[in-house]
């Protein structure tokens, strides 16, 4: 039986909407919508579609979004002078520096000096140690959304064998934390991991997070376990294409007749045959981080909210 597809444009949708209600019922008791500040330094094509996206989804819940434009050559000062501002802006709820930053930038301390309040990336070390801690807090949108799509799901977390692949601070390594949260067993497997099909082929969950056209094999997938796949890629070679989407016939036309196809960390048409759910790509992870941000923005101006 083919896997369930779980649809997380059509969970983030209900993300957006829940959030548009929070921000709709505080603007009709007088306070100010939640506002979320974001900088764009450079410009990185990719960087700018996803600040657009970010901006649109500001848009559909009622958040305000600011947005702060420097030129690729702008100093580390210059960044740090607008960060120290944005922090100190009691109009401004969430501040997002969008990543990559320029080379001659060190992105580290940009992040250290964000307000951890306002930092609804969930990157700052406090946030980092509250959720080690388990405790609220402001946490990486993209785990966020995917532990509030999996328990929408009814995903039984507790007890279950779960592999993350991928040891990022802003993807795999929080992502083991909130499932082991849920007291599932937590592996994380990353780029020197031996037996890395063995070890996802005792997953009943499994996170793939690593930028990695196709690596992950259908073979590779235990019989009915949900699988999450977190990579965007974008595939140009056909031949490449031919060996990770063999049974994506339409992907192997937007290849032809675009030149490029987005693809995942996972192969899709071959885990469709062993998965029990799995997470699309586009369709999948993507959509939810939007919508775990507006979330995170939310909670950065009424923390005592419960989402
Ligand atoms: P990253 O490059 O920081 O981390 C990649 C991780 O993969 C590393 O920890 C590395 O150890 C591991 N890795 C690399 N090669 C490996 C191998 N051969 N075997 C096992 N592990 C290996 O990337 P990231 O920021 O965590 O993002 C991962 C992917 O997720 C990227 O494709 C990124 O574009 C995507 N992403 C998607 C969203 C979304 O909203 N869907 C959000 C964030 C990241």
């Amino acid at each position: 039986m083919a896997a369930e597809i779980l649809d997380g444009k059509k969970h983030a949708d209900g993300m957006i909407e829940e959030v548009r209600a929070r921000v709709a019922e505080i603007t009709s008791r007088g306070k100010r919508a939640p506002a979320l500040a974001v900088v764009l330094v450079g410009d990185d094509p990719a960087s700018q579609v996803y600040v657009r996206n970010k901006v649109t989804a500001c848009s559909r819940t009622g958040i305000s979004s600011i947005e702060h434009r420097l030129n690729a050559g702008a100093t580390q000062g210059e960044i740090n002078t607008l960060v120290d501002s944005l922090n100190a802006d009691d109009s401004v709820d969430g501040i997002l520096v969008q990543l990559p930053l320029p080379r001659h930038v060190d992105a580290k301390s940009v992040l250290l000096r964000i307000s951890p309040a306002k930092d609804v990336d969930g990157l700052h070390p406090y946030n980092q140690g509250l959720l080690l801690q388990g405790a609220k807090g402001l946490r990486p949108c993209t785990p966020s959304a995917v532990m509030h799509m999996l328990k929408a799901h009814g995903v039984p977390m507790k007890g279950a064998r779960a592999v993350v692949i991928g040891r990022s601070e802003i993807v795999g390594k929080p992502m083991a934390f909130m499932l082991l949260e849920e007291h599932a067993t937590v592996t994380i497997a990353h780029s020197r991991t031996q037996d890395l099909p063995g070890l996802c082929r005792q997953a009943d969950i499994l996170v793939a997070a690593i930028g990695r056209p196709g690596m992950v094999e259908g073979s590779w997938i235990k019989p009915g376990a949900v699988v999450v796949d977190v990579g965007i890629n974008e595939v140009t070679d056909e031949l490449l294409a031919a060996k990770i989407m063999a049974n994506e016939p339409k992907k192997l036309e937007t290849l032809k007749t675009k030149g490029r196809v987005l693809c995942g960390d996972v192969r899709f048409g071959e885990a469709l045959h062993t998965a029990g759910s799995i997470t699309p790509v586009p369709g999948g992870v993507g959509p939810l981080t939007i919508a775990g941000l507006m979330m995170n923005t939310l909670f950065a101006q009424t923390p005592s909210l419960t989402l």
